[in-house]
């Protein structure tokens, strides 16, 4: 019966989330009709097109976002030293980090730290944590990023420390929930595809925040044991 429950409970959430999924793709859509219309009718303008456009590639990035959540049948789980993975991600976004006048500060060894993962998923989280801390801060500032092994090596923790406008309260509450943003182009995808991807590697992700101070994200994933686990 206990089983029947969560299953129940898991279907409630995929139909809220559906609904929601639902409602984010049709506003594009109704906007791209609309423009089509007037356009049928003989009207031609440029910023038409450019409305187009932009509502397709935001349905294009929601689908993006969400595909991440999909599991594969049989996922690709191999052991990969995450050092590669964190590493590629800030790589990945120092250029923007750069524009925006934002520092990365990595603050940590690089070592051997083996996970069992898929390592483009682990990938993906990194990459929305150090966007958001992007985001966080328009005027610039520093990201700290500090990786190491605890509890006796059985985990490994990895913080993202930024200095950015911080998390109000209200907002922190409801960080997680799907299409929830504070963002003009946002879409409140990015935590919560970080959030059941950690789950799914038997991890957990935690958020400390003060407002005008900044934000910091911790991650624990566990680590396999070298000596003992070959
Ligand atoms: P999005 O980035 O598309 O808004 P996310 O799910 O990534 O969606 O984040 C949800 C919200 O959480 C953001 O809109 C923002 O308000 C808040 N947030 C997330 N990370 C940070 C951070 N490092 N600093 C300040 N606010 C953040
Ligand atoms: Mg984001």
């Amino acid at each position: 019966a206990e089983k029947l429950l969560v299953d129940s409970e898991k279907l409630s959430v995929a139909g809220e989330l559906a609904a929601s999924i639902a409602h984010e793709i049709r506003n594009p859509i109704t906007a791209i009709k609309g423009f089509l219309q007037i356009m049928e009718e003989g009207i031609f303008d440029k910023a038409y097109y450019r409305v187009i456009d932009s509502e397709m590639n935001r349905i294009e990035l929601i689908l993006k976002e969400l595909l991440l959540l999909a599991k594969p049948q049989i996922p690709k789980l191999e052991r990969k030293n995450i050092c590669e993975a964190l590493e590629q991600s800030i790589a990945l976004l120092s250029a923007q980090a750069n524009m925006n006048s934002i520092v990365i500060n990595k603050e940590y060894e690089k070592a051997e730290y083996t996970i069992v993962c898929e390592e483009n998923k682990l990938k993906q989280v990194f990459i929305n944590v150090i966007k958001n801390a992007i985001e966080a801060m328009p005027n610039g500032g520093h990201l700290s990023i500090q990786m190491r092994a605890i509890l006796d090596n059985k985990k490994l923790l990895v913080r993202f420390i930024d200095q950015g406008y911080g998390i109000p309260e209200n907002v922190l509450l409801r960080l997680g929930e799907p299409f929830y943003t504070t963002k003009e182009k946002g879409t409140g995808l990015g935590f919560m595809v970080c959030k059941s991807i950690i789950e799914d590697h038997g991890g957990e992700i935690n958020v400390f925040s003060e407002v005008n101070v900044g934000t910091k994200i911790e991650i624990v994933l566990p680590l396999v044991n070298n000596e003992l686990d070959i």
